[in-house]
């Protein structure tokens, strides 16, 4: 079986070892990082800037811990080359692991010629593949609106700003979605004055309206300005900063924007029509289970997808496509799904939430057990110094199987696995809650919410 792969980002990587591992011959043709987008502008650098701003904010509360510390300050270098050497860390970690499964990778930009064979541009010239299974895993870019022109300086898009070359003083954020909201914290904490576009009457429109309503509760209590209801129309930059127009008339002035609405699937020039694949403008138009396109040995995974655009999703769809790819689903195959997916918002506090969520539930009109543990019910949370947040699980109160589970705290992300583990295996509460956790840990909160 010869697999040719073009993109290496999480989706790459992830079916490149796999299919190694089950005995394909694999080549991974990566234009740029080998991890990917994820890795160099999105996953990895938003949140090492994330830990930045969160060890500035904690120095904050050390008052209360009985410590006293003098003023910190910010150096941009150091931030900077932080960021970028976990970056090379990860991508060296990366090209290990392909090489000891004896991927071959191949530096370069690739393209479908025709459907059995790939075309790799490189700085040596041209090299052809052949190839039984193709997977196009490109991932995807943010969305430019027409309005606005970024210039890496002032008008900012989520790539310039790992920093960006000076600290915004007053940072308006168009986009109210995960990613804007992650910038909000980040830049809040490292000291800017925040304006949020949001284009609805909640931010997070696709979350929980009670868990959306901590997170505004602590911009609000933050400082940050936020314009709901409001759509941006324009942006001009000025000799000062930025003004940002919205449709109802409000207009919002900063030292720099930055736009999050959102992003594009990198198709242009991968040869997807060119190799039969059926197109509804830049996505992909049919696409099974196995995430194989309408010619069958073609698959897509990842951002390019159009399915959920997660890093954690990318690799799954990765590493199910190479086991479909060497014949895998034939015998017991558990199927990716979707609703199954943990996510996580890093802001303050920590947002995560897992399967079917309580307001979901009751829009369709299903019978579910909702129990909700706060944090400050836990020792741990006091000892931390910290007890906001809940845990909140969501449960068939016929058979005490767990649907799903929403946490809002510290450690949020790291906390929901064990919700996720729950959903994925139809584990029920009585499992978790029989489960002899370590104390004091904040843990103990998902277990008391499985009582
Ligand atoms: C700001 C931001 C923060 C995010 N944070 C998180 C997070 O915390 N957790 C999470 O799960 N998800 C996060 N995401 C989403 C996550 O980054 C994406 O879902 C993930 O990167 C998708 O992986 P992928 O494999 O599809 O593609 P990518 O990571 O986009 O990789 C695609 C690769 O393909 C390469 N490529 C493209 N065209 C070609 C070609 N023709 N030839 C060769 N190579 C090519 C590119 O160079 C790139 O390296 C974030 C997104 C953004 C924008």
């Amino acid at each position: 079986m010869r697999f040719v792969i073009i993109g290496g980002g999480p989706a790459g990587v992830q079916a490149a070892t796999t299919a190694a591992r089950l005995g394909a011959e694999v080549v991974l043709i990566e234009r740029d990082v080998v991890g990917g987008a994820a890795h160099l502008w999105d996953c990895i650098p938003s949140k090492a800037m994330i830990a930045t701003g969160d060890r500035l904010d904690e120095i904050a509360e050390f008052r209360g811990m009985g410590l006293t510390v003098g003023a910190a300050s910010i150096d941009l270098d150091v931030i900077r080359a932080r960021v970028t050497g976990i970056t090379e860390l990860l991508e060296s970690h990366n090209l290990r692991l392909l090489e000891s499964q004896g991927v071959e990778v191949v530096r370069g930009s690739g393209r479908l010629v025709d459907q059995h064979t790939v075309a790799a541009t490189t700085a040596e010239g041209g090299r052809s593949f052949l190839a039984d299974a193709v997977m196009v895993s490109t991932g995807s870019r943010p969305r430019i609106p027409e309005w606005a022109e970024p210039d890496g300086d002032r008008v900012l898009t989520t790539r310039d700003a790992y920093p960006p070359p000076s600290l915004p003083d007053h940072l308006v954020v168009v986009g109210s979605g995960v990613t804007g909201v992650e910038f909000v914290h980040m830049f809040v904490n490292l000291g800017a004055r925040v304006t949020l576009i949001v284009s609805r009457q909640q931010v997070l429109p696709s979350k929980d309206p009670e868990v959306a309503a901590v997170l505004e509760e602590n911009f609000l209590a933050r400082g940050v300005q936020l314009y709901k209801g409001a759509r941006a129309i324009d942006l001009d930059r000025t000799d000062e900063g930025v003004v940002v127009r919205c449709d109802d008339g409000r207009v919002a002035t900063g030292s720099h924007a930055l736009l999050a609405i959102g992003s594009l699937p990198n198709v242009e020039g991968v040869g997807l029509a060119e190799a039969g694949v059926h197109m509804d403008g830049s996505w992909v138009a049919e696409l099974d289970h196995h995430m194989r396109t309408n010619v069958p040995h073609i698959y897509v995974a990842g951002d390019v997808s159009g399915k959920l655009p997660l890093s954690s999703v990318a690799s799954m769809q990765g590493r199910k496509i190479a086991e479909h790819v060497m014949g895998l689903h034939k015998v017991d195959h558990r199927h990716l799904d979707y609703e199954k997916a943990a996510s996580a918002i890093f802001t303050d506090p920590e947002i995560a939430d897992v399967g079917l969520a309580e307001a979901d539930a009751f829009a369709e009109g299903r019978k579910v057990r909702v129990t909700k543990v706060p944090f400050a019910s836990t020792a741990r949370a006091l000892i931390n110094g910290d007890s906001r947040g809940f845990v909140k699980i969501v449960s068939d109160p016929a058979t005490g199987v767990i649907l799903g589970g929403s946490i809002v705290g510290r450690q949020a992300s790291e906390l929901i696995s064990v919700i996720a583990v729950a959903v994925t295996n139809g584990l029920r509460t009585s499992d978790l809650a029989e489960s002899i956790l370590v104390h004091p840990a904040l843990a103990e909160a998902l277990s008391d919410a499985a009582e």
